[in-house]
């Protein structure tokens, strides 16, 4: 068995041991130590990352608790060597994972739902209360795990014997009644836990929730808490600046002065769309050939186009209207009360390396082409 240093105090970051064992493995070494701070991969938690000496830890790992360190350079048993944490990654998931404790014994406690998952990446972890939550509760539930934070509450982690664990109120996934881990937060939650934890709430931070969905008849939570909480605020607050810059507004005014300007974005989009229509309407230039009225025009939308064929449909047998684009190339509508356009579209199509379809009295499309050549198409 390793001895876990990381369990006796998470707030070793250098530490000496004996190589116990080392072996060649794919891309690697892998190193046991008689005892070491690295935590293993577990309880939603990475492994840590660091060095045994100058040689990089890639992965550490526990079975049947011995702990196994992937290193990029071989060592000699019986060696001394000195295992140094990567301590800014560490205490940002010590904080995360403390945090996401004391907001899940929080809902707990006031919802009686259980978290059924839960995910550490690199800045944000996600959480899967068992139930629903309306925007209100995600409200409260924030403000009082904030408040536990300003509390400093103890945070403590012991083996209980089965005994005393089979008289303990406790949040677990797993049903074991030994080597039982329990992590608790005076006053808040006690839970299950193999990972290391910061020792006061105080440490954790700033805890936010930013982004919930409902998820799997439950809610998925995206939470941020510490370090991380801190660059998502000052990433956030850099692009209000931005914003404010380019807006002249104040600093509590951007989202007001983005809401007045998409409107008149949009009312500015209406007043295109109606001039666009009202130039296709005198840009039109009509052409009968035979039964066929042909119909030319320039960046007109295809509702627009519509319209237009619409109002002529019943000055020919067939009405074909085009609006010409960038790079020679048309937007069709092809229409008619009495035929069947199929057929003639296909053949523009071929003919104009088009492409378009619709129903055997309407079709629209795009191809490429001149003028001339579809009016001779159609003549
Ligand atoms: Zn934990």
């Amino acid at each position: 068995m390793t001895i876990k240093l990381y369990e006796e105090n998470a707030y070793i970051k250098e530490f000496e041991a004996e190589i116990l064992s080392c072996e060649e493995c794919k891309n690697g070494f892998l190193l046991t130590l008689d005892k070491t701070a690295f935590f293993p991969e577990g309880g939603g938690q990475q492994a840590d990352t660091g060095f045994i000496n100058d040689a990089k830890v890639l992965d550490v790992q526990e079975k049947d608790g011995i702990i196994t360190h992937k290193v990029d350079k071989a060592f000699t048993v019986g060696e001394t060597v000195t295992g140094k944490l990567d301590w800014n990654t560490r205490f940002s998931r010590m904080q995360g994972h403390t945090g996401e404790h004391l907001v899940s014994g929080i809902i707990h406690s006031m919802f009686g739902y259980d978290n059924l998952g839960f995910h550490m990446s690199e800045k944000t972890m996600t959480l899967d209360p068992s139930g629903i939550l309306t925007d209100e509760d995600i409200k409260e539930i924030e403000r009082k795990a904030n408040m536990a934070v300003y509390e400093n509450r103890d945070v403590t982690a012991y083996y209980p014997d089965p005994k005393t664990l089979s008289t303990l109120e406790y949040r677990s996934k797993l049903d074991l009644v030994e080597g039982v881990r329990l992590v608790n937060i005076d006053s808040y939650d006690t839970c299950a836990c193999c990972a290391p934890h910061v020792s006061k709430t105080g440490e954790i931070g700033l805890i936010k929730i930013i982004d919930y969905i409902q998820y799997k008849g439950g809610m998925r939570l995206t939470m941020v808490c510490g370090i991380n909480a801190f660059e998502d605020y000052s990433k956030l607050h850099d692009d209000n600046k931005e914003l404010m810059h380019l807006l002249s507004a104040s600093r509590d005014k951007v989202s007001e002065f983005v809401v007045r300007d998409h409107e008149v974005i949009g009312s500015q989009k209406a007043e295109i769309n109606r001039l666009n229509a009202e130039l296709s309407i005198a840009n039109l230039d009509i052409k009968e050939v035979g039964t066929t009225l042909l119909g030319f025009t320039k960046g007109a939308s295809f509702d627009d186009m519509r319209n237009l064929v619409n109002e002529n449909l019943e000055k020919g047998e067939l009405v074909a209207f085009f609006s010409e684009g960038e790079n020679d190339t048309f937007s069709y509508i092809i229409s008619s009360s009495t035929l069947d356009v199929r057929d003639t579209v296909k053949a523009l199509n071929e003919q104009f390396s088009g492409k378009g379809g619709g129903r055997p009295n309407y079709a629209q499309g795009k191809i490429t082409g001149f003028k001339n050549d579809i009016i001779s198409f159609f003549e």
